[in-house]
């Protein structure tokens, strides 16, 4: 089993144009949005869409892709009317999702706005249960995020995220994507505690429970609870933490998604792919296969 590295990719001019960027990257995997991620309406996918986006993975084997939910779902809503909207547009990405085969849907928890963090938590479960209920049969896992905390936004103390899972009746079809750069915002140091904050994970969530990375440096500092990426080994994590995740052979097999800044041009991708995988010991990196050029 590998290491399978990979960045966020756009979909413009179409789904599969992001299975074809993560190859000219380098990625193994790569996560994409299955819609605009600021707007609630979307086009229904076709068939044809579905078909180009599975040949496509055929053809580039970049492979597995994952979903990130549109921002603007807030699972949290206190107010009735804008849960039901959350609920509906998150049904939606999963009907997209499973349409296209694609087996992780990542999404923030969402914000309390003022209801407080224990009111929020029972809302975003309840609405959990509520999706599984409709979403008879799919195969795909809902994966939560942990979030950096900003404003009234829960999923940034593991609790909260073990509070969740406790009160989701099907937890076995969800999964946590790991943000080093929000646990870093949040206050666990992964740098000179790298063990005992995941010892905590461990005992608080289950490190089973983790199914994918995002790989992120935090432009502040530790604890800031502020939500900015920054390149792997420029921002304010060093290369530490990333050289642990790299060479800990109990995540190896889980996609690992960059969500660093980026221009046009995947320069930026490339750059911090190859500084991950140059933090990758030998023997760790003898398993690391780079998938072939697109170019
Ligand atoms: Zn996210
Ligand atoms: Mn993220
Ligand atoms: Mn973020």
């Amino acid at each position: 089993m590998d290491h399978i590295l990979g960045a966020h990719m756009s979909i413009s001019g179409g789904l599969h144009q992001a299975l074809l960027a993560g190859r000219d990257a380098g990625c193994n995997a790569i996560q994409l949005f299955s819609k605009s991620s600021n707007q609630w309406h979307a086009k229904p996918l076709q068939p044809d869409d579905i078909a180009c986006f599975k040949k496509t993975r055929e053809e580039t084997g970049v492979w597995p892709a994952m979903i990130h939910a549109a921002y603007l779902i807030n699972l949290c809503a206190p107010q009735e009317a804008a849960w039901q909207k959350a609920v509906d547009a998150f049904y939606l990405e999963m009907e997209r999702a499973e349409a296209l085969e694609i087996p992780y849907l990542v999404v923030h928890p969402g914000a309390h706005v003022g209801s407080g963090e224990e009111a929020g938590i029972a809302r975003a479960a309840k609405a959990l249960n509520e999706v599984h209920r409709r979403a008879l049969g799919f195969q795909l896992k809902i994966l939560i995020e942990l979030t950096a905390g900003q404003g009234s936004c829960i999923g940034h103390r593991f609790e909260h995220v073990a509070k969740i899972f406790d009160q989701t009746d099907q937890s076995d079809r969800m999964g946590v994507c790991l943000d080093t750069a929000h646990v870093f915002a949040a206050g666990y140091d992964l740098q000179e505690r790298y063990e005992e904050t995941l010892h905590l994970f461990d005992r608080q969530i289950g490190l089973e429970r983790i199914k994918a990375f995002h790989i992120n440096d935090c432009k502040k500092e530790l604890g800031c609870r502020v939500d900015r990426h920054e390149h792997i080994g420029q921002g304010k994590m060093g290369l530490a933490p990333f050289s642990h995740l790299m060479n800990d052979s109990r995540f190896i097999g889980l996609p690992m998604i960059l969500e660093t800044p980026k221009g046009e041009n995947l320069e930026e991708d490339r750059m911090n792919l190859a500084t991950l995988r140059g933090l990758m010991q030998e023997k760790t990196a003898a398993f690391c296969q780079i998938p072939p050029s697109g170019i």
